[in-house]
C-alpha cells in the first residue's frame, strides 16, 4: 500500500482534493473488540473527570528526546514505507517505532534557547498504515481545555492497534500557559501569525518555526480553543467548508455542531488549509478552566474522527445529526451594567427571546437583550459588567447554504462566510511593527470575540 498522504505534502496538492485516509487504508481496516486500552469511542465514561482511566495506566512512553533545532525538518524521513510493513515515524530527529508512542520536544530555534523551555510533543505511531492526524492546543496560552483533550487522547491510544500516526502538541504557546495569558510575552496573539515568517517579529518567527517543524508533518489538523476573555462556547467546529477535504473532516466529528468561517488571516487553522492541510478549530468551553463536560465532548469528537479515518480499528461514530451553520450572528447588549443570562449554551431561541438582562447597579435600570435572530446559542458571555455593544451572545443562524448564498445575491453583500462574527474581533488594536520598541496597548474591552 503506497502512502500518498506523506508524499502529497511534497507534491503540488495544495488544492484541497478528497482526503486520502478516505479509502487508502480500507484494506487494512480490521474490527476489533473494545480493550482495556482503547476506549471505545461511544465510552466517554472515563472522560468525565480527571482523573481517569488513561491516567491510571498510561501507556509506555520513551524517554524525552532533545531537539536540535538546528537540524533540518525530517519529514522524509522512515515513515514512508512502501509496503503494509510500517516503518518507523521519523520526526523530531527521532525515529519513532511502530506500535509506540514517544515524549518528544520541540524548541522554536536557537534563538530561544535558554528562554524557553521546549514544548512537549507526543507521539503515537501505528503499526499499520495511515494519515498523520496532529492535534494542537493553547495557542492562546489560557485556554486549557484543549490541554486536557490532547492528553486524554494521546495517553488513550493503544499504538499497536492504531493505523497511522498522531501527534499532539498539548501546550503550542508555553510562553503564554505559564503566565496564564492568551498572549505571548510582547502581547502579540500568536494566531494571527502563522505560518509566519523566519525574519519577522518574535511570533512571526515561533509561528513559522511550529508551522515548519511540526504542522507540515500533518495530514490534519484539530486545533482547539475555547471561547476568549469571559465568553464560552457550546463545543462546536470552525471550518471553511468551501474546501471537500475540510468539509470530510468535520463529518467525521459526529455530532459536533459546525460554523462555517474562514477565520481571520494568520490563524493556524487558515494556514494549515491554504497549505494543503485540512484543518478545523474545535471551539469548547471558556478560558482559565478545565472543564469535565467540555474535555469529554471534545475528546468523544476526536476518537470519532480517528474512526472516521480508519485509524482506530472500530466502527462505532457518533451517529447523532451533526447542525452545519452558515451564518452567524452577534447580539450585544446596548446598554452599560451587569449582564444575567437568561439562555444557556446549546438554547434554541426565536427572535424576539429575552437571552438576558442588564441591570445597572446605581440607577436600578433594567434593559432587556432581545435576541435579533433565531438560532442556537454557540456561544455567550458569562455574568459580568458589560458597557453598550458588548458583543454577549452568538447566535448560529437556522440557513441552508443555497439560503444564504441567494441572500447575499440579492443584496449584493459579500458571502457571509467572510462576516461571521471572527471579523467582529478585529476591532482589536493591531500588533505593532516589528521594529517598534513599545509593545502593543492592553486589548480593549470590546477586542474580545475572537474566538479562535
Ligand atoms: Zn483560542
Amino acid at each position: 500500500m503506497i502512502r500518498c498522504w506523506l508524499r502529497c505534502l511534497a507534491c503540488a496538492c495544495a488544492t484541497l482534493a478528497a482526503p486520502g485516509w478516505a479509502n487508502e487504508i480500507e484494506d487494512d481496516l480490521v474490527v476489533t473488540p473494545p480493550s482495556a486500552t482503547t476506549p471505545s469511542v461511544d465510552d466517554t465514561s472515563d472522560d468525565a473527570g480527571p482523573p481517569d482511566a488513561a491516567e491510571a495506566e498510561p501507556p509506555p512512553i520513551a524517554a524525552d528526546t532533545e531537539v536540535d533545532p538546528a537540524a533540518p525538518p525530517a519529514d522524509e524521513g522512515g515513515a514512508s514505507s512502501t509496503s503494509d510493513e510500517i516503518g518507523p515515524f521519523r520526526f523530531l530527529d527521532t525515529d519513532v517505532l511502530p506500535g509506540t508512542t514517544r515524549r518528544l520536544s520541540w524548541v522554536a530555534s536557537k534563538s530561544f534557547l535558554g528562554i524557553s523551555v521546549p514544548t512537549p510533543v507526543l507521539v503515537s505511531h501505528g503499526t499499520r498504515p495511515g494519515p498523520v492526524l496532529c492535534l494542537t492546543a493553547a495557542v492562546h496560552g489560557d485556554e486549557l481545555n484543549g490541554i486536557e483533550m490532547v492528553r486524554r487522547v494521546l495517553y488513550g491510544l493503544d499504538a499497536d492497534e492504531l493505523g497511522g500516526t498522531v501527534i499532539g502538541v498539548p501546550i503550542v504557546n508555553l510562553f503564554g500557559f505559564r503566565r496564564s495569558s492568551r498572549y505571548l510575552p510582547d502581547r502579540r496573539d500568536l494566531n494571527r501569525y502563522f505560518p509566519g515568517t523566519a525574519h519577522g517579529s518574535s511570533a512571526s518567527r515561533i509561528a513559522h518555526a511550529f508551522f515548519e517543524g511540526i504542522i507540515r508533518h500533518c495530514d490534519a489538523l484539530v486545533d482547539v480553543h475555547t471561547g476568549s476573555f469571559h465568553r464560552t462556547n457550546l463545543p462546536q467546529l470552525r471550518a471553511d467548508l468551501d474546501h471537500p477535504a475540510v468539509l470530510d473532516l468535520t463529518q467525521g466529528f459526529g455530532a459536533i455542531a459546525v460554523l462555517q468561517s474562514e477565520g481571520p488571516p494568520g490563524t493556524l487553522r487558515g494556514a494549515a488549509t491554504e497549505a494543503g492541510i485540512p484543518a478545523v478549530t474545535l471551539e469548547a468551553g471558556e478560558p482559565m478552566r478545565f472543564q469535565p463536560e467540555e474535555v469529554a465532548q471534545g475528546v468523544k469528537g476526536i476518537r470519532s474522527l480517528l474512526n472516521h479515518m480508519k485509524m482506530l480499528s472500530r466502527i462505532s461514530l457518533w451517529g447523532e445529526p451533526q447542525p452545519v451553520y452558515y451564518e452567524s450572528d452577534w447580539v450585544r447588549a446596548d446598554s452599560g451594567g451587569i449582564l444575567f443570562s437568561r439562555v444557556d449554551l446549546g438554547d434554541r431561541v426565536d427572535k424576539g427571546d429575552v437571552l438576558g438582562t442588564v441591570t445597572d447597579p446605581i440607577t436600578n435600570t433594567r434593559v432587556e437583550v432581545i435576541s435579533t435572530v433565531r438560532g442556537q446559542v454557540l456561544g455567550m458571555a458569562l455574568n459580568q459588567v458589560v458597557i453598550p455593544g458588548f458583543a454577549a451572545y452568538h447566535i448560529g443562524i437556522e440557513k441552508s447554504r443555497d439560503e444564504v448564498a441567494e441572500e447575499a445575491a440579492t443584496t449584493g453583500e459579500s458571502p457571509p462566510e467572510s462576516e461571521v462574527p471572527e471579523a467582529d474581533v478585529e476591532e482589536a488594536p493591531s500588533p505593532p511593527p516589528v521594529e517598534a520598541p513599545e509593545p502593543p496597548p492592553e486589548p480593549l474591552p470590546d477586542a474580545d470575540e475572537r474566538p479562535e
